[in-house]
């Protein structure tokens, strides 16, 4: 039967079974963390293929980071052997940008448009400010740049944003200053992340013929983390799935986690309206973590009111205990986490089966630092860390303006850098008089008609700088992109400029620049390396070493370890404060999924770690374990730490799992050493009482000073 011919069926259960084998139709796959909802995504492809239903090409896969992309397209790697390189497999963004190069000049555009990042687009947000006498005080363009987001993820174009949103921004003129914003991205033949969808939604309405192509290319649609679709990645999806419906999504509501940029997660409930004979398959069994951890995960999330519900079983054995450790302070926390990854590696233990998820981006240093330290070989996964330090960024900026002259942004930023005695005069009058005669402000720089009254230096500078770069763009034509990549950096003085400097930084900068240019031989041309460096979220694998992860819990998802290090979960870190005065129980709840799909990334261990006190520019302030780890059921965890204060929670009675009714119980040691409970935090500002019963203030949003302790507390 088909088992024998489709071999890969054979592991599957019964319900993911249903879930691949349902080929034509809408499908939803709602269910847990790991309950192999990627794994049917991936099956189901190979399935597709396999039985001839479509072609690799014919098939679109969305996933939601490229590093997720990256992971799938090697599971299907393995199903399917060599026939995923057809495949259009990548997140909202990538998959929309290639689509978008095909047909730029249908939305204004040129085939090699530039993807902004954020700088670019403040800066460009400030111009449009500038330019339509805007108090840019009052309205500051990452203001606008983040109201622009919203709207677009919204899928909103200028003339649809509604009024009462418009007139949140700039006394009612967002929807305008939205609108020039527009206009100037076309002129500089740019697009912003955002522009990626809204563009490509734009191209399928206005040009039906356009987007009935590409309904009749991709037959099937496959999408991961459906949780997390904005409407305006759900309004695409709808438009490529209009004609055959056959679109399947999985998702999972408890690990919805990224509301901030707009995601949705009502679009579950949609996709049910909008393709009503949708198959709905629901997967109960986790195959990823022991039975202590996932009573664990499912006890967190169970105190979340907004949920459809589910439950989670595992045939895995009960495994070790969800480990929960006081430490002393921050120095203390990464001490320990380092300490159990070496004697996990001692006992075997590849170090790239274990990763630290962290709350936030500034948490990494602690532990990087350890790290480094002891020389435990370690990454940094998640944001645009290589590609965002300064020098990288500049040479960037030369690469874009070699490949796009139009690329302003880019001439500003680098026409003096390396210093080449071009004052802001100067580039000003290159931008007014490119800007009247209607050319980039290369090309202007470059006729001096077009810009007259130049001193002779600035003039001598300005003729050197475009020179140069035409140089290096007839180059390109000869001579391999790396090969140009590094005369550029040579010519330019950009490595001449690092390799003055006598900073303890200068050599990792000029470290940086080589690497860079190794990363640029390894893609075919230098438009295809700019189009990888725009997209790409995480960048630093080396692959083939055995690492630690570092990572955020935001970046962590879909991805799974033998063991999870969860620092810092104290009140204000984790749940983050932000998180409860920005949208109350929405985002405790938020940070709560977070939490969920922090613990069940663990197959084997998960290790939770809290400090008693964390040093805050300079100054000592206590913390208080976060309410997540109070929600823990004490049966399926272990309790330690060498501040003993777990351990006397424990003495004492405390009860986990639920909140305590008076914030300052006393039969907590632990409580006594709270300055002021989370309950109080949300307060404007309220008085607290400290370990000695001193009543101290704290001010709303700030963090109270608390009495150092001597030294950790003994038992
Ligand atoms: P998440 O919600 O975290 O994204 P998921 O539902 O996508 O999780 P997967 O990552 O697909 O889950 O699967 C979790 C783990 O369980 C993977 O290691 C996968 O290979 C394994 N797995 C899934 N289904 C089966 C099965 N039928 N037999 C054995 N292992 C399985
Ligand atoms: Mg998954």
């Amino acid at each position: 039967g088909a088992s024998h011919a489709h071999a890969y069926l054979d592991g599957l259960n019964a319900e993911q079974r249903a879930a691949v084998e349902a080929l034509d139709g809408p499908v939803l796959v709602l269910a847990g963390a790991g309950t192999g909802k990627t794994r049917v995504l991936t099956t189901r492809l190979a399935h597709l293929v396999d039985t001839g239903r479509a072609r690799p090409w014919q098939i679109l896969a969305v996933t939601f980071t490229n590093k997720a992309a990256r992971e799938m397209r090697e599971r299907v790697g393995r199903l399917i052997g060599a026939e995923e390189s057809g495949l259009w497999f990548g997140t909202f963004h990538s998959l929309c940008a290639r689509i978008l190069r095909r047909h730029a000049e249908l939305v204004g555009l040129t085939s090699t448009f530039t993807i902004l990042d954020t700088d670019d687009q403040v800066r460009l947000a400030k111009q449009v400010i500038q330019a339509a006498g805007v108090d840019e005080k009052r309205w500051p363009p990452k203001v606008l740049v983040g109201a622009i987001q919203r709207w677009k993820d919204k899928g909103w174009q200028p003339g649809q944003v509604p009024g009462a949103e418009a007139h949140e921004v700039a006394r009612g003129r967002g929807a305008d200053l939205y609108a020039a914003y527009q206009k100037r991205l076309k002129e500089l033949n740019a697009a912003d992340f955002g522009d990626l969808l809204m563009e490509c939604i734009r191209l399928f309405r206005e040009h039906p013929d356009v987007l009935a192509d590409w309904q009749r290319r991709f037959r099937y649609i496959l999408v991961d983390e459906y949780q997390d679709t904005n409407v305006a990645q759900y309004l695409w999806l709808r438009l490529l799935a209009q004609a055959h419906h056959n679109i399947c999504c999985v998702g999972d509501d408890d690990q919805s986690i990224y509301s901030w940029r707009g995601a949705e997660v009502g679009n579950i409930l949609r996709f049910e309206k909008d393709f009503p004979e949708a198959t709905v398959i629901r997967l109960e069994r986790n195959y990823r973590s022991t039975g202590h951890i996932l009573a664990a995960a499912g006890a967190v999330i169970a105190n979340n009111e907004e949920r459809l519900g589910k439950t989670l079983w595992t045939d895995d054995g009960e495994g070790e205990k969800v480990r929960v450790q006081g430490c002393w302070d921050g120095d203390e926390e990464a001490r320990f986490v380092s300490d159990v990854i070496e004697h996990l590696r001692a006992q075997g233990m590849s170090l790239s089966d274990m990763a630290v998820l962290v709350r936030a981006g500034h948490q990494t240093r602690a532990f990087e630092d350890r790290f480094v330290t002891i020389g435990m070989p370690y990454r940094v996964v998640g944001g645009l860390r290589f590609f965002e330090r300064a020098e990288v960024r500049d040479a960037l900026a030369y690469m874009r303006l070699i490949i796009t002259p139009a690329d302003d942004l880019a001439f500003e930023r680098v026409v003096n850098v390396p210093k080449r005695g071009l004052g802001d005069t100067s580039v000003q009058a290159v931008a007014v008089a490119a800007r009247a005669a209607g050319l980039p402000m290369l090309v202007a720089a470059a006729d001096p008609v077009v810009v007259g009254g130049l001193r002779p230096k600035a003039r001598a500078a300005l003729a050197d700088f475009t020179r140069m770069i035409a140089g290096w763009r007839e180059a390109l034509s000869h001579e391999p992109h790396g090969e140009v990549v590094r005369q550029m950096l040579d010519e330019s003085g950009l490595t001449g400029m690092w390799q003055t400097e006598k900073t303890p930084e200068a050599q990792g900068r000029l470290d940086n620049l080589k690497e860079l240019v190794r990363t640029v031989e390894e893609f075919d041309s230098l438009p295809a390396f700019l189009e990888h460096v725009s997209l790409v979220m995480d960048t630093d694998t080396r692959a083939g070493e055995d690492m630690v992860s570092i990572m955020t819990l935001h970046g962590a998802k879909g991805l799974e370890f033998d063991t999870v290090f969860l620092p810092g979960w104290e009140e204000g870190v984790f749940p983050h404060e932000r998180a409860l005065e920005e949208s109350g129980r929405d985002g405790l709840e938020e940070e709560r999924r977070l939490a969920y799909v922090g613990i069940t990334r663990a197959r084997r261990r998960a290790v939770i770690s809290f400090a008693a006190n964390r040093r805050v520019y300079n100054q000592w302030l206590s913390a208080v374990p976060s309410r997540f780890v109070e929600e823990l059921p004490a049966e399926h965890v272990e309790l330690s730490g060498q501040t003993g204060v777990y351990g006397g929670n424990r003495a004492a009675g405390w009860q986990p799992a639920g909140r305590r009714a008076d914030p300052y119980a006393q039969t907590s040691p632990y409580a006594q050493t709270e300055v002021y409970d989370r309950a109080t935090r949300l307060a404007d500002d309220v008085t607290a009482r400290t370990i000695d019963g001193t009543a101290v203030r704290v001010e709303r949003g700030g963090m109270s000073v608390a009495p150092r302790r001597p030294g950790p507390a003994s038992g």
